[in-house]
C-alpha cells in the first residue's frame, strides 16, 4: 500500500511534464475519450491520431454518431480493423440519444453497461472525465506493475486483472484520477515500452521497481503461451470492366463482417482455374494483367492471398462495379484487401 502510494506520487509528479501532446487529450469531453480509446486498442497512436481528426470532423458529436449510416461508420473505420468496435460505438451513442437524453453516464456501472464498453474503457473514460477512482488496467498498466512488483501472476487471467485494478483503485488520488490514468497509459507506452528493453534510466518509478533491481524484467509479465495462428491460402480475382472494378459485401456475421472485399475462393488457384471461376460468374474474363501476392495477419488466423488481375467484358450481376475513385470514397474495404487497391492503383 505504502509503496503503491509512492508510485502515485511519482508518475503525477512526472507526467505534466513528459506527457506527450496528443489531440484526445486536449478536453475531458466523454464523446472524445471514449472514441480515442476504442481506436487505440489495437492500434498505434500515430495512426490514430488521423483517424481521430476525421472522424470528429465528419462525426462531431454523439448525436451525429447516432444517425450515421452504417456503411459511411465502416468506410471511416477503413483501416482500422476489429469493425464491431466502430458498430458497438454507434450502438451506444444511440443508447446516450435515445435512452439517456443525450447525457453521457457518469459513473463506472453506466459508462460500462454502453455496448463495447468493457472494464479498461470504462475505467479510463470514468476517471479521466469524471474523476472517478477507477484504474483502466490494460496491457501497458499490467506490464508496468507487475515489473515493478516482480508480479508473477498471469496477466491473461482476469482474477489478475481484477486484482491488479483492485490494488490500484485503493490508493487512486481524488482530483488526480484522470492525470494517474494517463501517466500509467503513458509510462507503458513511452518508457517500459512492450517491445524491447525497458528504459529504466529515464523511468520515474526506477527506485521503487524489484525488476529493475534484480534486473529481471524479460520475466514480466508473465503471459500465456501464444497459440500458432492458423494459416488459410485465397485467391482474389481483382475483375475490371472498361474502368471498373467488381466488389461485394462479405456475410453479415463472421470474420469482417458486412465488409466489402474483391471476389475471392478459398484455396490457391491457378490463372486457368481462376479465369474459369470468373466464366462461371459470368464475367467473360478476356485478359490476364497481373498478379501480386500478400499475407494478412489477423490475431488468429493468416490469409496467404494471391490475386489475379483479370479484364472482363460483362459486369455480371453478382457484383457491384464501382471506379477506383468510388471505391475510395465510398467503399469501406478492409486492411486485408487494400494492397490490392494500392497495386491497381499504380498499375493505372
Ligand atoms: S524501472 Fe524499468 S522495468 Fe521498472 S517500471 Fe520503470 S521502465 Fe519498467
Amino acid at each position: 500500500m505504502e509503496k503503491n502510494k509512492q508510485i502515485v506520487d511519482a508518475l503525477l509528479a512526472w507526467y505534466p511534464e513528459h506527457a506527450r501532446d496528443l489531440p484526445w487529450r486536449k478536453d475531458r469531453n466523454p464523446y472524445h475519450v471514449w472514441l480515442s480509446e476504442i481506436m487505440l486498442q489495437q492500434t498505434r497512436v500515430e495512426a490514430v491520431k488521423e483517424y481521430y481528426k476525421r472522424f470528429l470532423k465528419e462525426l462531431p458529436t454523439i448525436e451525429d454518431l447516432a444517425v450515421v449510416e452504417e456503411d459511411r461508420l465502416l468506410k471511416l473505420w477503413e483501416g482500422l480493423g476489429y469493425y464491431n468496435r466502430a458498430r458497438n460505438l454507434k450502438k451506444a451513442a444511440m443508447t446516450v440519444v435515445d435512452e439517456l437524453d443525450g447525457q453521457f453516464p457518469d459513473t463506472y456501472e453506466g459508462i460500462l453497461a454502453l455496448a463495447g464498453i468493457g472494464d479498461y474503457t470504462a475505467g479510463a473514460i470514468g476517471s479521466i472525465c469524471f474523476d472517478l477512482q477507477t484504474p483502466a488496467v490494460d496491457g501497458n498498466v499490467l506490464r508496468v506493475y507487475t515489473r515493478l512488483m516482480e508480479d508473477a501472476s498471469n496477466i491473461d487471467k482476469q482474477s489478475t486483472k481484477k486484482q491488479i485494478r483492485e490494488q490500484l483503485a485503493e490508493v487512486y488520488p481524488k482530483g488526480h484520477c484522470g492525470m494517474l490514468t494517463q501517466a500509467l497509459m503513458e509510462l507503458g507506452a513511452t518508457v517500459c515500452v512492450p517491445n524491447g528493453a525497458p528504459k529504466c534510466d529515464v523511468c520515474p518509478l526506477q527506485e521503487l521497481c524489484m525488476a529493475r533491481q534484480h534486473d529481471s524484467w524479460q520475466q514480466y509479465p508473465v503471459r500465456d503461451e501464444k497459440k500458432s495462428r492458423r494459416i488459410e491460402e485465397k485467391t482474389v480475382l481483382v475483375l475490371q470492366c472498361d474502368n471498373r472494378i467488381a466488389v461485394r459485401k462479405r456475410p453479415k456475421k463472421g470474420l469482417l463482417s458486412g465488409m466489402w472485399e474483391f471476389p475471392n475462393v478459398e484455396g490457391r488457384l491457378t490463372e486457368q482455374q481462376a479465369a474459369d471461376i470468373a466464366t462461371k460468374w459470368k464475367a467473360a474474363p478476356e485478359h490476364l494483367k497481373m498478379n501480386y501476392s500478400y499475407t494478412h495477419i489477423f490475431s488468429h488466423v493468416e490469409w496467404h492471398m494471391t490475386a489475379y488481375y483479370l479484364t472482363c467484358r460483362t459486369m455480371c450481376e453478382e457484383f457491384q462495379w464501382v471506379t477506383i475513385d468510388e471505391m475510395e470514397a465510398d467503399v469501406a474495404m478492409p486492411s486485408a484487401f487494400r494492397p490490392f487497391v494500392q497495386v491497381l492503383k499504380e498499375s493505372k
